[in-house]
């Protein structure tokens, strides 16, 4: 992976004991890709800055042994715009997968898939945010320039074309890319769509490639939604919305047991 420019992280963390942010920042700080750390012990925040995935960071602070659950999420500078896929499918497919517009040009996508067969999967943005007939109502690849499929690095793809991800052994893809074509504004309403197999790049010879790089059926997707920003989510862990905060970091990212009828999407929150 080329160098990757930092992201802040905000997470509320439960800290009741008095070595807790201690053990917290010894655990991000021993990481290389962590450039700073700060914690707010009062408001239960802990504010990291780092070019790790937010799964990534999740995991080094929830392995002190304290849940945390993420807020917020901004880049360096004045951010432009965030925003998140909760993607779901076939089988035990889910994930979340968040956008933030770092600057005009660059859109750093951060996300983690899980239930996926090990192996290369095409990951593209879809012109339609419809679910209706679960991911083949999501429309064809994002393509507002009337342009070929291609890979993310190419001058002549679809605006929404990602390239691949690639799940592990474990059936996990944890990814963190920059793209210089999707824009969140562009984007928000629309759906992400994750493939059966390998996007060829549109480099393969097959009828489908310069379509939509013969990655075989849709096997997840979800609607691109609108989400916060550093310090936009006023929600705090205290007695009065602790509780929902904690509720929902029980629940599954995705998928079924996910959103309860009659209440808030989730991912408004996020
Ligand atoms: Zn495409």
């Amino acid at each position: 992976m080329e160098t990757q420019r930092p992201t802040k992280l905000e997470f509320a963390v439960q800290m009741t004991c008095e070595s807790c942010p201690d053990k917290i920042r010894a655990a991000l700080q021993g990481k290389p890709e962590v450039k700073s750390v700060s914690i707010d012990v009062g408001r239960g925040e802990v504010l990291v800055e780092s070019a790790l995935t937010t799964a990534e960071v999740q995991a080094l602070i929830e392995n002190t042994g304290r849940r945390a659950v993420l807020k917020g999420i901004g880049g360096s500078e004045q951010d432009v715009g965030s925003a998140v896929a909760m993607v779901s499918g076939v089988g035990s497919i889910q994930g979340v997968v968040r956008f933030l517009q770092l600057s005009e040009g660059q859109c750093l996508i951060d996300g983690t898939i899980d239930g996926l067969v090990p192996g290369p999967h095409g990951l593209h943005v879809h012109t339609l945010g419809d679910l209706t007939v679960d991911c083949s109502s999501c429309g064809e690849h994002y393509n507002p320039f009337g342009t070929g499929h291609g890979g993310p690095g190419d001058a002549d793809r679809h605006a929404g074309d990602l390239g691949n991800i690639m799940a592990g052994p474990d059936g996990r893809a944890s990814f963190r890319l920059e793209d210089s074509q999707v824009k969140v504004w562009d984007v928000i309403g629309r759906s992400l769509v994750v493939d059966e197999k390998e996007d060829d790049l549109g480099r393969g010879n097959h009828p489908l490639s310069k379509q939509t790089g013969n990655s075989g059926e849709r096997i997840a997707c979800g609607i691109i939604a609108r989400s916060a920003g550093l310090f936009q989510n006023p929600k705090q862990i205290c007695a009065c919305d602790g509780v929902t905060l904690w509720e929902e970091r029980d629940r599954p990212i995705a998928g079924k047991g996910r959103s309860k009828a009659g209440t808030e999407t989730p991912a408004a929150h996020l």
